[in-house]
């Protein structure tokens, strides 16, 4: 089985830093070709309703499967992608990869699951973003209202040109905004009343501590119902057990994604998961 290097598997840095700078600068030579070479995935992970437990949308989620080290996660790749601007054409290439996959499962399934899809500072700041995310619509099929553009606090608000007008467009095109990793960045509440967010993300290190800090337990019920009041939409990242769930349905959490109901999955494992639903759901038919 490959070995995967995602955000908590770093061993191949366990050697010297010298080593360590000759191995980033082979794997950002080899990433140049990676789209090119057919060796980025984009797997799917479902967000349910916290009530129903049913799916209503998915997040695309990139993958590099190296030839020799196997499956790389995002966590470890897309910072060198953004360092070399690599970025833009995968960032791109995820987008038009998701979208033509969600309107294909549309037209199979019948059903209007949302996509988020991550951008990447670097891609907010493109003065062409918008023409690139209309043009993926167009030529894919994709509803723009299903399409939900998921924009990381990491990123400073003064320190990105264009990214207000990019938001603002991204949303004239009808997209949604959500607000992903919410709470970890350093301008929280100031990103809640600039930005023109549709929902926030709560970060998996608070849902994380559900039943164990009550600290982070009130910053999450605190935080939906801010969300709320401020008429956004609230999604909790990271659920992996019940108590997570009870917890979050008892305090008014909109959605939920988290390994308690599914892992990313690559494509024809999710197909399968949206086959056994619709069999569930006419064989429960009155
Ligand atoms: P994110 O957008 O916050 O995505 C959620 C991450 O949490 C994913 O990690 C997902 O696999 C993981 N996750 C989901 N449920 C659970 C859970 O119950 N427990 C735990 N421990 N983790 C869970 P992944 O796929 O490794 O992605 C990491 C990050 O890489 C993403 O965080 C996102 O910031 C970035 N990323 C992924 N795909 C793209 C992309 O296409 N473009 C850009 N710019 N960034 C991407
Ligand atoms: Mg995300
Ligand atoms: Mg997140
Ligand atoms: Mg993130």
């Amino acid at each position: 089985a490959a070995k995967s290097l995602g955000r908590n598997n770093f061993q191949i840095y366990e050697v010297s830093t010298e080593q360590a700078q000759q191995q980033n600068l082979a794997l950002k030579s080899r990433l140049r070709h990676a789209e090119h070479n057919g060796e980025l995935r984009v797997f799917y992970q479902p967000q349910v309703d916290a009530i129903s437990e049913d799916i209503v949308g998915m997040e695309a989620l990139v993958r590099w499967e190296h030839p020799e080290l196997g499956f790389i996660g995002p966590g470890f790749f897309i910072p060198l992608a953004e360092e070399t601007g690599l970025i833009v054409s995968i960032g791109e290439w995820v987008l038009r990869t998701a979208c033509r996959q969600a309107q294909a499962w549309e037209q199979q399934f019948g059903l209007r699951l949302r996509l988020g899809v991550n951008l990447s500072a670097v891609q907010l700041m493109q003065s062409n973003l918008l023409e690139i995310v209309s043009g993926v619509l167009d030529e894919t099929g994709l509803d723009a209202n299903l399409l939900e553009m998921e924009v990381t606090e990491s990123i400073s608000i003064k320190a990105a040109p264009n990214l207000i007008e990019n938001l603002q467009g991204l949303r004239r095109l009808g997209c949604r905004i959500a607000i992903d990793d919410f709470g970890t960045g350093a301008a929280s509440l100031d990103y809640l009343r600039k930005l023109p967010a549709d929902r926030i993300k709560i970060d998996q290190s608070f849902v994380r501590n559900i039943g164990v800090d009550p600290d982070d337990e009130a910053i999450v019920r605190t935080t939906i119902e801010m969300a709320h009041r401020l008429k956004r939409g609230v999604v909790a990242e990271g659920v992996e057990i019940e108590q997570h769930l009870r917890f979050l349905q008892a305090n008014h959490c909109d959605e939920l994604q988290g390994y308690l109901f599914c892992r990313p999955l690559p494509p024809p494992s999710f197909e399968k998961l949206l086959f056994e639903r619709q069999r569930l759901l006419t064989t429960a038919a009155p």
